[in-house]
């Protein structure tokens, strides 16, 4: 299996983020995550891991406002530019804003932190000097693994070891960890080319994907969760948002309780996978989270490995041409091992 990966993403390693409570905790989206998908991936014998193309701005600018991007690209040095002190010690800061923006009455305006409020959706984002270009070289990885699948006249499949995570960054926000949306900068990129299906199999509700697709029949957006009613991202992803416009009918939410088991998860992706098959997509992008998994410190489910094995024959067995794009999975001692658990039934 060709897996796409960039080592561009250890520029993005924020000293700390903040919990509920204002509780400073150490960042949990961090490289070591990476380390351990990598130690697993070296101990198979299918995997080959190359470098990402460079894709430009243009495929990520068709999905990302561009005043947005604009922020990502400046924030940082603003950031320093706005304070001496910060700027004599910039290990020990993230950029963050204090007050968000409340949306659809508001609009982003001229001052850094005006404009931080407006495209970053909580305090989980942090920026610090790397982060734009580990963002863009994630983004490369999902588009160079969409590249792969749609030369490939067969149910191919490719993994692209994406780090920053995307799928809550939305058209013109960050949020949850993400800035660029991986998974919908390569959806759409596919798109010119044939019917895509986005599946989210992320523990979160992918309310970034949900945004950029709503209004779309060309590609389907499904995403498994736990309910907003209890779960991050709290706002979005409850089972009456179906789309709107042209795409009504085009998202489906399944938002699930807390202490979902592998039964329970997996008759749940044989509902998605039914929907999948309907639509007769020519690709599949699959937004793939292991914070499902029993143990997660970010998730209240309870997949096991075992499980992500059977998720993983389940998926296959669509033999459609996969694009995996990895997001969240914060137990980073089994994140190598389940993935590639996942992986070995695509490859
Ligand atoms: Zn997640």
């Amino acid at each position: 299996m060709k897996i796409f990966y960039s080592e561009a993403h250890r520029k993005h390693f924020p000293a700390f983020e903040v919990f509920d409570g204002g509780k400073r905790v150490p960042y949990l989206e961090n490289p070591d995550r990476m380390d351990q998908i990598l130690k697993a991936i070296h101990k198979t014998t299918w995997a080959e891991i190359n470098e990402p193309n460079d894709f430009g701005l243009d495929p990520i600018l068709a999905v990302h406002d561009k005043e947005y991007i604009n922020f990502l690209t400046s924030c940082w040095s603003e950031w320093l530019d706005s304070d001496p002190e910060i700027a004599s010690t910039p290990e020990a800061s993230v950029f963050l804003p204090a007050t968000f923006a409340l949306r659809r009455k508001t609009r982003p305006t001229k001052s850094l932190h005006g404009r931080a409020g407006y495209y970053m959706m909580d305090l989980s984002a942090c920026i610090v000097a790397g982060t734009y270009q580990a963002a863009l070289a994630s983004a490369n990885c999902a588009l160079t693994a969409a590249e792969f699948i749609s030369h490939s006249n067969s149910a191919a499949s490719s993994f692209a070891l994406c780090r920053p995570p995307g799928h809550h960054a939305g058209k013109d926000y960050a949020g949850g960890y993400c800035f660029i949306n991986n998974a919908s900068v390569a959806a759409n990129w596919l798109s010119s080319k044939g019917k895509v299906v986005i599946l989210d199999i992320d523990y979160h509700a992918g309310n970034g994907t949900q945004d950029i697709f709503y209004e779309r029949n060309d590609v389907l957006t499904i995403s498994i969760h736990g309910d907003p009613d209890y779960e991050y991202p709290h706002y979005i992803g409850f089972a009456d948002e179906t789309g709107a416009g042209i795409g009504l009918g085009f998202h489906k939410n399944f938002p699930l309780p807390s202490g979902t088991n592998d039964e329970k998860y997996l008759s749940t992706i044989d509902e998605a996978l039914n929907m999948i098959k309907k639509f007769a997509p020519n690709y599949l992008v699959l937004s793939t989270g292991m914070d499902t998994f029993d143990g997660d410190p970010l998730g209240k489910f309870k997949v096991t490995h075992n499980g992500f094995a059977e998720i993983g024959t389940r998926i296959a067995s669509l033999g459609l041409p996969t694009a995996v794009i990895m997001e969240g999975g914060y137990a980073n001692q089994a994140l190598g091992d389940n993935i590639v658990t996942l992986l070995e039934q695509l490859k």
